[in-house]
């Protein structure tokens, strides 16, 4: 079994350098589509974020996502109030993912396809070193690796250095297949998935999840694939934003 690591950033504490302002889709206006401009830029957008355009995100280039149960092991510091918070925010989570791809804490690193570890760096250096490596690229709060067969994703690492719920999301959303949202979602009401942390969801954010978790979303397909498929959740409001 070939079995592929994707990489992704965590959090970089100076602002992206990104020069892509995001292109207008050839030939895709309101008239012609139905859209409207808001549904248009969407679609923009979950193509820059789940495709991995960000220079300063990595990942596949067909469609990845889950199609199992994703059980997190909590390691290191994370205590039972972490746990609490963790629970939390995966419920909210669940809620997004309109495919019944669920989300849990496990007790047991054995049942776990999602390890986490909470604590400082230098932590990581013996248990994950090919990730450790990548530290030394950055000033980084956090980092996910996942791996994937077939463009299901099957397994994930996360590092983070503070208990805050912002990082904890924005790492996990990768692991979901989730790369760095464009600078024009970062800012005022910012995404996720923003190398600036953000608190909660934007309206993008939760139409994203609920988009690539929806059952019409299979993977391994190119953007130019599941663009119709994804026009026709907006045109049905399958997906409302
Ligand atoms: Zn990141």
């Amino acid at each position: 079994m070939i079995r592929k690591f994707l990489f992704l950033v965590g959090l970089i504490l100076v602002s992206c350098s990104s020069d892509d302002t995001g292109e207008v889709p050839d030939g895709d206006t309101p008239e012609q589509t139905g859209l409207t401009e808001f549904q248009l830029e969407f679609i923009e957008e979950y193509h820059y974020v789940t495709f991995n355009l960000s220079p300063t995100s990595f990942g596949g280039n067909l469609n990845e996502k889950w199609s199992e149960e994703v059980k997190i092991f909590l390691d290191g510091g994370a205590d039972a109030s972490y746990q609490e918070s963790v629970e939390n925010q995966i419920s909210t989570l669940n809620d997004y993912m309109t495919d019944g791809t669920t989300l849990e804490v496990v007790n047991a690193l054995s049942e776990a396809n999602v390890h986490l570890y909470l604590g400082p760096a230098v932590d990581i250096e013996n248990l994950w070193p090919d990730m450790f490596s990548f530290l030394s690229q950055g000033s980084f709060q956090g980092y996910a690796l996942y791996s994937s067969s077939s463009s299901n994703i099957n397994f994930g690492r996360i590092w983070v250095n503070n208990d805050g719920m912002p990082i904890f999301t924005h790492e996990l959303g990768h692991v979901l297949g989730f790369g760095h949202a464009s600078d024009a979602r970062c800012g005022q009401n910012s995404s996720f998935m923003c190398s600036s942390l953000s608190n909660g969801f934007s309206t993008f954010d939760t139409g994203m999840i609920k988009t690539l978790y929806h059952p019409d979303i299979t993977v391994g397909k190119t953007f130019q694939q599941l663009r119709p498929v994804i026009e026709e959740l907006l045109l049905s409001e399958s997906i409302a934003l």
